[in-house]
C-alpha cells in the first residue's frame, strides 16, 4: 500500500554504494513513477553517498562509518532510523554481513516490506527473523537470484511445493584441480565468470560458501527440509532456479545473469512492471545451457555451511561469523584461500550447538565464532 499523499512506495536502501545498492537505485531510477527514495545509508564511501545524496534528496541520509567533515549521522543507528522511517514502506536491505542483522529485526517489526539482499542476517537469526515478521505485519522477499526465481516459479501456486534445486555458476575455480584452488590469488578469486558483485560475496562464490548460504536461506524462505534443497552448477548462470512440485513437474526461472530484475521483483511482487532497461531474454543468445554435479570434495565450505543449516540453532551464525572472519583475512592477505574452508570447519568442529532461543544468544555465538576465527587466522 502507498502512504496517503502520494502514490509512489517510500524505499530506504541500505548499504546504497555497494553493488546491490547501486543496482537498486538504477531500477528506481527508471520506476520514479512507482517508487521514491525516502532514506539512504552507507557504510565509509562518503564520496559516493555525497552523489547519490544529492541526486535523490532523501527525507533521511546517514553513514555507518564517521567520515571526516559528513554532514550525515554516523553510527549503526542509522540503519535502524532508516529502515523505521514512517515513511517508508520497503526497505531494501543490501548491506554485507551480519550487520544488517539489527535493520532487518526493526523495519520487519515496524510491518515494512523488507527486499532482502542481505543473506547473512537469514542465516544467522533465521527464526528470529520469521518471528519478527510476525509480531509486526512485516515481510520478507527476497533479492538473492536463486530465491527470487524460487518465488516467481511458486507465486500464485496453491502449494504441492516438493523439492527446490539451486543453481550455482561453479565461481572461477570450476574446472581447477584442488592443490591449485588452495593457492588461488585474491585477484583471482575476485574475477567471478558471470556476475559483479561486491567483494565478500565474489569470494563466498569461488569457495561456495554462498551456496550453503543460500540454502539456509531458501529453508527459512520456503519451509523446506534441506533434503528437499540440491544444488546444481550451471556455468552460464541462466537458469536461475528449479522448482519441483508434488507430482514431478519441474518450473524454472530463466534470465540473463543481472540484479536488476530480481530486485524489481522484490519491490513489486507479487505484481510486476515493465522495465525497458533490462535486457530481455533470447534463447539464441544464451546459447547451451549445461549443468554438472558441485565438486564438493574441493569446495568443502559448501558441506560445512549445509552441516551448519541442519544442525540448526546457533550453528550457521557460527558458520556465517567465521566465514566473514575468513574472507575478510583472506582479502588482506593474511590467509590462502585454502584456508578459508578449513578456518570454517575448524570453528564449527570447536562450537557447542545450542538453541537460538534469543537474540542475546545469536550474538554471543556470533561474537565467541568471531574470536574463534581469528586464533586460527593468526596461526595460519
Ligand atoms: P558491497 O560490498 O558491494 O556493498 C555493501 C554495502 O554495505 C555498501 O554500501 C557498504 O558501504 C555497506 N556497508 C558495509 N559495511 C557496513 C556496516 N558495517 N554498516 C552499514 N553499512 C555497511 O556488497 P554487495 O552489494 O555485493 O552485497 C550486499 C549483500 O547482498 C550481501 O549480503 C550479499 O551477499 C548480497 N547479495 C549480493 C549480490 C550481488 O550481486 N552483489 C547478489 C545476491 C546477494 P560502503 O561501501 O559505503 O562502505
Amino acid at each position: 500500500m502507498s502512504r496517503a499523499g502520494s502514490s509512489a512506495r517510500g524505499v530506504a536502501v541500505l548499504g546504497s554504494t555497494g553493488s546491490i545498492g547501486r543496482s537498486t537505485l538504477a531500477v528506481l531510477r527508471r520506476q520514479r513513477e512507482h517508487f521514491r527514495v525516502v532514506a539512504l545509508t552507507a557504510g565509509r564511501n562518503a564520496e559516493a553517498f555525497d552523489a547519490q545524496v544529492a541526486e535523490w534528496r532523501p527525507a533521511y541520509a546517514g553513514l555507518a562509518h564517521r567520515a571526516n567533515g559528513s554532514p550525515y549521522p554516523t553510527g549503526a543507528e542509522v540503519l535502524l532510523q532508516a529502515a523505521t522511517h514512517p515513511d517508508v514502506d520497503v526497505v531494501v536491505n543490501a548491506v554485507v554481513g551480519a550487520a544488517g542483522l539489527d535493520a532487518t529485526l526493526a523495519a520487519l517489526r515496524a510491518g515494512k516490506r523488507v527486499a532482502l539482499a542481505n543473506k547473512e542476517t537469514l542465516v544467522m537469526a533465521g527464526d528470529l527473523v520469521a518471528q519478527a515478521a510476525c509480531a509486526g505485519g512485516g515481510e520478507l522477499v527476497p533479492v538473492d537470484s536463486e530465491h527470487s526465481a524460487v518465488l516467481q516459479c511458486v507465486s500464485g501456486r496453491d502449494g504441492g511445493l516438493a523439492r527446490l534445486i539451486l543453481t550455482c555458476s561453479g565461481g572461477p575455480f570450476r574446472e581447477w584441480p584442488a592443490e591449485r584452488v588452495r593457492e588461488a590469488t585474491v585477484e583471482e578469486a575476485l574475477r567471478h565468470p558471470t556476475w559483479r558483485m561486491g567483494n565478500k560475496i565474489t569470494v563466498d562464490s569461488a569457495t561456495l560458501a554462498n551456496k550453503a548460504l543460500e540454502l539456509i536461506e531458501a529453508h527459512h524462505l520456503f519451509g523446506l527440509s534441506y533434503d528437499a534443497l540440491d544444488v546444481v552448477v550451471h556455468p552460464q548462470s541462466i537458469v536461475h532456479a528449479f522448482v519441483e512440485f508434488c507430482d514431478g513437474s519441474v518450473i524454472a526461472q530463466l534470465g540473463f545473469p543481472s540484479m536488476e530484475l530480481p530486485i524489481l521483483y522484490a519491490l513489486t511482487h507479487p505484481a510486476r512492471l515493465p522495465d525497458a532497461g533490462l535486457r530481455r531474454f533470447d534463447p539464441v543468445a544464451a546459447g547451451a545451457l549445461t549443468f554438472e554435479p558441485v565438486r564438493t570434495d574441493v569446495f568443502r565450505a559448501l558441506g560445512a555451511g549445509l552441516a551448519a543449516g541442519r544442525a540448526g540453532g546457533i550453528s550457521p551464525a557460527v558458520f556465517n561469523a567465521a566465514n566473514e572472519v575468513a574472507v575478510a583475512a583472506f582479502l588482506e592477505g593474511r590467509v590462502p584461500f585454502g584456508r578459508i574452508p578449513e578456518i570454517i570447519e575448524r570453528v564449527l568442529d570447536d562450537h557447542r550447538p545450542a538453541p537460538a532461543a534469543a537474540l542475546a544468544v545469536v550474538r554471543e555465538a556470533d561474537r565467541w565464532a568471531r574470536e574463534r576465527a581469528a586464533v586460527y587466522v593468526r596461526s595460519s
